[in-house]
């Protein structure tokens, strides 16, 4: 679903659970948030802005290093990729094994994925802005869910790109790299901002202040549980309060608790 947040600020919600897209329309320019895991799917976007505008796309901006939010483009030549220099480190030097991993478990539609170039990335500085004319984006460098984690701000709009970092109708993907304490840090310098909406990387937009205030209680119970089983505390099950009980997809927080057990 598309949904116009502020005019000229899109949200394009994937229902499946899969990775949203934002698209920032100013006087001169469009930018677009994120990309999705493939390029054909990007290519649907890219035909959706050819409907909305014919004004230039001056780049991608992509929020952090995972490949459902950052591959979609890269089968895209012609394109400018921009991301923050932790994210550009990561994507330029992907290991082999671990994209041929992805593409193996994608089956057949894993062959998409075998002309993708990770090459050519624009750096953006922590706390750079972009003007597309009479529209500004801001870029924070965040961390918590990955270290490389940067969220999009259109403070016109009051509208965040918050990605992964923030939680709304599908339960958080706690990883490998994700820093708990590092992610409620964030959580506390973008409750600072004037946020109407927040565009999370997967599930429904939302209201800022509402979304903030349920993304740390979350964080702090997700913390709570993995702290718990650290300390060998007994826990049978996880009776998971009632306003969590309505999330999406609750393996991820299974899946987040035992990896930062290892
Ligand atoms: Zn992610």
């Amino acid at each position: 679903m598309i949904r116009e947040l502020f005019p000229d600020v899109f949200a394009v919600e994937n229902e499946e659970g899969g990775s949203n897209v934002g698209i920032i329309v100013g006087k001169n320019s469009l930018l677009i948030v994120d990309s999705t895991l493939f390029p054909s799917k990007f290519q649907q976007i890219l035909d959706f802005c050819a409907t909305l505008t014919h004004k230039p796309l001056i780049g991608v901006f992509l929020t952090h290093y995972h490949p459902d939010h950052s591959f979609g483009v890269m089968g895209h030549a012609g394109i400018e990729k921009l991301t923050s220099e932790k994210t550009q480190k990561i994507l330029e030097n992907i290991p082999k094994e671990y994209l041929n991993d992805i593409k193996s478990r994608l089956g057949e539609n894993g062959k998409e994925l075998d002309r993708l170039e990770f090459r050519v990335l624009r750096r953006i500085e922590d706390g750079a802005t972009v003007d597309l004319g009479m529209r500004k984006v801001r870029f924070m460098n965040l961390g918590g869910h990955t270290p490389d984690l940067t969220v999009a701000y259109v403070e016109d709009a009051g509208v965040l790109f918050a990605s992964d970092l923030m939680v709304t109708t599908v339960h958080a993907e706690i990883v490998e790299d994700s820093d708990m304490n590092v992610w409620m840090k964030a959580i506390e310098q973008l409750s600072r901002l004037r946020i109407e909406y927040v565009v999370p990387g997967h599930g429904a937009v939302a209201e800022g202040k509402k979304t903030l205030n349920f993304t740390r209680d979350y964080l702090k119970l997700a913390a709570c549980v993995i702290e718990s089983l650290k300390n060998n505390k007994d826990m049978e099950y996880l009776d998971l309060p009632s306003e969590f009980q309505h999330l999406r997809f609750p393996e991820l927080l299974v899946e987040g608790v035992v990896r930062k057990l290892r």
